[in-house]
């Protein structure tokens, strides 16, 4: 079994912009960004939340949770590592 409880990744990233949307294509989508698990070593995207504040989500595998919080300013990265 898993231990009690391993703690969240909660991760600032401080300018974090949102994803821009791709120029070819009108249909809205769901902002992501992608994230490598460092407990699974997988890579997962993930979603914004509703209030667009947050990206929020889970491992596929053990099913931890990472929260994102987007902060202002610019940066184009688009993927992190939770550890
Ligand atoms: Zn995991």
């Amino acid at each position: 079994m898993m231990p009690a409880r391993d703690p969240d990744y909660i991760l600032d990233v401080e300018g974090l912009r949102e994803g821009t949307e791709d120029p070819g294509c009108s249909a809205p989508k769901r902002r992501w960004i992608g994230i490598r698990f460092d407990c699974c070593n997988v890579y997962h995207r993930v979603y914004k939340t509703k209030d667009g504040t947050w990206y929020r989500g889970w491992c596929p595998r053990c099913l931890r949770e990472v929260r994102i919080r987007v902060g202002p300013g610019g940066t184009d990265a688009r993927f992190f590592i939770a550890r």
